[in-house]
């Protein structure tokens, strides 16, 4: 049987050994931490649990393709609810918006809070609609590296939308185009810091995201996120992909520009025809492939931004307050100015609240919330995070406490706290960047690096570093095109 191995047990990897063991490999995936998940992990406080990192969840037919493909039915093994609030979003004037799922009682939520034409926010995510149709297939379901892609119908399809596609303005400025109520375009701005971009700065095709979440809806695993890790490394392991924690990859083998294994921190060799590397592309060439010329210009593509996450045991109920809550700073502006010029934190982070406890009560103690707090930041580019995560931790305390008119501090029982340099720690993402490369420029999607190198025969890459980028479905479609690319075990 031949044999592959995955480098990482992130979202990326996990699902990229379903698909090579589908595909008739015997599959190992080499995890350098004690257990798998990578971001998307998971840890309990003083009787509270946090999803340590994602907490939106969009897509789910990407996880149940996965075990279609297996030959399963995906509800015995996950179940997701859709939500009907996704967010409760809190303006620095004092307004409140419910942001509904379904478009049209969010249109009428917008038109009643901020007086904003229903009409127009319904034709806003129509248009979001056509620029996600437009450009998926071609742009986040394949390769954008193979000539393939390019002679396939699908990129016909995107012609007539061309003037839609927004590849000439940024985010910010069609938004303001559209709408003339600042906390609006703010909240539409937002939804580029969903792949950790700048909406100053990224293109307007980005404007696809809030389609995702208001046609496609955004969904709560039963169990948190982490359950979308625990079942499909149980089917994963049903298909007899083994797993070897603590077992950190060194270096990737290669023998006349192909494939033959890895080597591990425990100088075993492992032998392989087929290695994917769900590690950040980063390292995976300055660490475990010091023998090949790396790419230099794609690797030094500016980085995504990174977060700084409070984790609170909170010992009250907060009633207005549902499972994702943004408190918006004034100058979205200055927020970014700060954190992608300067490189540094604003003094009015937007703050994000994520309580899984609302809908998984068994998340914490009776009449108490577990609490993920977070605010963007750079990634770490020698900054004195000590110093930054204690003005940002009073800083946040007093902008929850006055929005909530309550003393936050005083309900905070246990706490716990990741920076970008905890994050590099721990799942070697590169300068603790959430989702590889930033999308701050047109060219970004062609910049990234694509899920294979012409460079070395075998060698296949997935995960939020490379293309189609990070988020849970992004990294999930990543693995889709590897499963693409291998060839099939009985290929010569
Ligand atoms: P990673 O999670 O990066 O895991 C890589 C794995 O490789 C790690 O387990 C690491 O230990 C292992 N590894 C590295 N080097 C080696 C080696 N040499 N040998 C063996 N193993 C190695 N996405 C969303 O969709 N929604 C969200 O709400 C969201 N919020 C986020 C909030 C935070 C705080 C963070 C950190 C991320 C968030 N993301 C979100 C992004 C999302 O979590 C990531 O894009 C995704 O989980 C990355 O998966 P991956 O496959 O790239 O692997």
């Amino acid at each position: 049987m031949k044999k592959a191995i995955v480098i990482g047990a992130g979202i990326g990897g996990i699902a990229a050994a379903i698909r090579l063991a589908v595909k008739g490999y015997a599959v190992n995936v080499l995890e350098a931490n004690n257990s798998f998940g990578g971001k998307m992990t998971q840890f309990t406080l003083n009787g509270y649990r946090f999803d340590k990192g994602p907490s939106l969840f969009t897509m789910p037919q990407l996880v149940d393709e996965l075990f279609t493909l297996a030959g399963r039915n995906s509800s015995d093994y996950f179940r997701y609810q859709r939500l009907d609030v996704i967010t409760q979003y809190f303006f620095a004037d004092g307004t409140r918006l419910t942001a509904y799922q379904e478009p049209a009682k969010f249109a009428a939520e917008v038109e009643q809070k901020l007086k904003i034409s229903r009409e127009k926010v319904e034709k806003y995510l129509i248009k979001s609609r056509r620029i996600y149709e437009a450009t998926a297939p071609t742009f986040l379901h394949k390769s954008l590296h193979q000539v393939q892609t390019y002679l396939s119908g699908d990129v016909l399809k995107t012609i007539p939308v061309l003037p839609e596609l927004g590849l000439t303005t940024t985010m910010h400025a069609a938004n303001t185009k559209e709408f003339k109520d600042k906390r609006f375009v703010q909240l539409l701005d937002r939804f580029a810091t969903y792949n950790g971009s700048d909406p100053y700065q990224a293109p307007a095709t980005l404007n696809l995201i809030p389609h995702l979440e208001h046609n496609l809806g955004a969904f709560y695993p039963e169990g948190g996120i982490y359950a979308i890790a625990q079942s499909l490394v149980k089917l994963a392991e049903e298909l007899g992909v083994h797993f070897l924690y603590n077992e950190r990859a060194e270096e990737i083998l290669t023998e006349n520009n192909k494939t033959t294994g890895v080597r591990t921190v425990k100088q075993t060799l492992i032998p392989a025809e087929i290695v994917v590397s769900n590690m950040d592309v980063v390292p995976t060439y300055r660490k475990l492939l010091p023998q090949l010329t790396a790419p230099e210009k794609t690797l030094q593509q500016p980085r995504s931004s990174s977060a700084l996450i409070f984790y609170w045991g909170i010992n009250r109920e907060f009633k207005e307050l549902h499972l994702h809550n943004i408190f918006f700073s004034k100058d979205y502006k200055i927020e970014f100015e700060h954190i992608f010029q300067r490189k540094t934190i604003s003094p009015d982070p937007t703050v994000y609240v994520n309580i899984t406890s609302k809908l998984s009560p068994e998340d914490a103690p009776e009449a108490s919330e577990n609490w993920f707090v977070m605010v963007n930041v750079p990634h770490n580019s020698g900054q004195d995070w000590a110093d930054l995560v204690k003005v940002t931790r009073e800083t946040v305390i007093s902008k929850l406490s006055k929005a909530l008119q309550t003393d936050v501090n005083a309900y905070i029982t246990c706490e716990q706290v990741w920076d970008p340099i905890g994050i590099e720690a721990d799942t070697s993402s590169f300068a603790g960047a959430l989702y590889g490369s930033s999308s701050n420029n047109r060219l970004a999607a062609f910049l990234r690096h694509p899920n294979f190198t012409s460079k070395v025969k075998g060698l296949y890459f997935c995960g939020g570093s490379v293309h189609p980028g990070g988020g849970i479905p992004l990294c999930l479609l990543s693995a889709k095109i590897v499963g693409d690319l291998v060839p099939s075990p009985s290929d010569k």
